[in-house]
């Protein structure tokens, strides 16, 4: 039985994702039951998506701008209403000392108890999740939650400059594994998630019923993995202990 924060133990969540959508794909439908808790939950993108989309007419500076409005768009749907963005380009990004300070100034201003975060392992299994932003993401933000936020000593132009205390990170929960141990039934919310990732319409316009019908052959397949019974739906999770 995997260890894990109750819930009514927890008040703010912080998400740090590559992509506008990635949050939404991973756990949108998870997110949307932490918000109805009343936890508070930030999302934190790192790049803007600006080499997402199908588009040829539309600049790469026009949709950065609109994956930004897509996932403010999209958050609204799970109840999320501070997004942040940090702008390192897209398809290039690199677990660098630069963007672990960047991730852990957030932490420290959120304070969250919890962070939600991409694997920094390749999935041999799976390659779509394992995409290098995603693994850069991942890596630059565990390194953030342990040890640069917690350490008065990382970074220390945060406190002298900025007056950013260190912040411990209780636990944290990397979408999709790379050992999923902990699924979420998220069945009554899969409308909101699926809203959540239409609200993404320059990368899922097109999919149109093809998109739930994905959705559902994914989350069943970890409401399975689960013991859930037939019907159910699941988003997975590895927890990783970091009190
Ligand atoms: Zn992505």
């Amino acid at each position: 039985m995997t260890n894990v924060l109750d819930d009514t133990d927890v008040q703010r969540i912080l998400a740090v994702m590559a992509h506008p959508d990635d949050v939404d794909f991973g756990a949108a439908g998870t997110v949307a039951g932490w918000t109805d808790l009343g936890i508070e939950v930030t999302y934190l993108m790192v790049t803007d998506g600006d080499a997402g989309g199908f588009d040829d007419a539309v600049t790469r500076t026009e949709m950065a701008a609109l994956r930004r409005d897509e996932q403010r768009a999209a958050a609204k749907c799970v109840g999320v209403s501070d997004v942040r963005f940090l702008g390192y380009p897209d398809g290039r990004l690199e677990a660098t000392l630069d963007l672990r300070r960047d991730i852990a100034r957030v932490i420290r201003q959120v304070r969250p108890d919890r962070v939600l975060m991409p694997s920094p392992e390749r999935d041999y299994r799976r390659i779509y999740p394992s995409h290098p932003d995603h693994r850069a993401a991942g890596s630059a933000a565990l390194d953030a939650v342990y040890p640069d936020a917690r350490n008065p000593y990382a970074f220390p132009e945060l406190l002298a400059d900025e007056g950013l205390a260190a912040w411990t990170v209780r636990e944290v929960w990397i979408t999709g594994g790379p050992a999923a141990d902990h699924r979420v039934d998220i069945t009554d919310r899969f409308d909101r998630k699926v809203n959540a990732l239409r609200a993404h319409a320059s990368q899922t316009g097109h999919m149109g019923d093809g998109l739930p019908e994905m959705l559902r052959t994914w989350l069943s397949a970890n409401a399975a993995a689960a013991g859930l019974p037939a019907g159910r739906l699941a988003e997975a999770f590895q927890i990783v202990d970091t009190a």
